[in-house]
């Protein structure tokens, strides 16, 4: 089968930046141990369980630590949760995304600044939820059937998740134009790698017959990859790796398009794309 790839995909620099902190922290003999990780340092199994055989140990909350050193992965967390980690005598490694740390301050200074502060994205994504812990009173709105938790009037500052689509910010800003606020103040937060990699998806997915979106369920960039790609092809599926792969959808198909999200390494790529090129459907 003809298999093409889309230009950008797979880690993105957040990503790579944090797996190689980890590996940094723990092959360091001077780092105090254990060294945990807040949370799984991306989505993808088989990168959690690589770093687990060399001494990452990956918690839940703050309450689980009590000695050594602590990753903060890509996604960041809020203020509080690093006022607490300090207060115990925690090393803290910090390998929060830079893109992540701009929303952040930018949604601080826009609340300095007199607005209510706005996210648009998904409420429980760790992102988010490190954006809202660093101002006082903010609303998430995650698509037009939330813009009713906005006040009724007032000055908005808006930003977004960093892995939300150009389209998608786009809509979300028409709708809330259209009610009425006195002031609205947008930033664009947006990440310029999920982006690239959104657009690449959807100019490939348009010239395949069947396209696959390689990544974590619970990858917030993988599933919004998946989600546009649908929306020009019917034919795209969302799957972790190869075995997951009903090979029945490969049946009458000639050409194959590839992309992943920024938390799918490079071997998981490689290989589905191997046995993709292998696959031949007269057996
Ligand atoms: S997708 Fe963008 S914002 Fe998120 S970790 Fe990667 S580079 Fe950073």
């Amino acid at each position: 089968m003809k298999v093409l790839v889309a230009e950008k995909c797979g880690f993105c620099p957040g990503v790579r930046n944090a797996i190689h902190t980890a590996q940094k922290v723990l092959a360091q003999a001077h780092s105090p141990k254990p060294v945990y990780c807040l949370g799984p340092i991306i989505h993808n199994e088989d990168v959690v369980e690589r770093l687990a055989g060399t001494g990452l140990r990956t918690v839940a909350a703050v309450d689980e630590i009590d000695a050594g050193t602590v990753l903060i992965r890509s996604h960041g967390v809020a203020p509080r949760a690093l006022e607490r980690l300090r207060s115990k005598g925690l090393q803290i490694v910090d390998a929060t995304c830079v893109l992540v740390k701009r929303v952040q301050q930018v949604a601080q200074q826009l609340e300095e600044e007199g607005y209510e502060v706005v996210i648009i994205g998904e409420e429980n994504h760790p992102e988010v939820q490190g954006v809202m812990g660093c101002v006082r009173n903010g609303v998430v709105v995650a698509d037009e059937g939330d813009l009713h938790k906005l006040p009724s009037d007032g000055k908005l500052g808006i930003v977004c998740q960093t892995t939300q689509s150009p389209d998608h910010l786009g809509r979300m800003l028409g709708a809330i134009g259209q009610g009425g606020f006195r002031e609205l103040k947008v930033i664009n937060t947006l990440c310029k790698e999920a982006v690239k990699r959104q657009e690449s998806a959807i100019a490939l997915c348009q010239k395949v017959d069947v396209m696959f979106v390689l990544g974590g369920l619970h990858s917030a960039n993988t599933r919004r990859l998946a989600e546009l790609c649908k929306n020009h092809n019917r034919e795209t599926f969302h799957l972790q790796n190869w075995e997951e792969l009903d090979k029945n959808i490969l049946i009458g198909k000639k050409i194959a398009g590839v992309t992943a999200g920024a938390s799918t390494p490079n071997w998981v790529i490689d290989e589905f794309v191997k046995h993709l090129e292998a696959f031949d459907d007269k057996g």
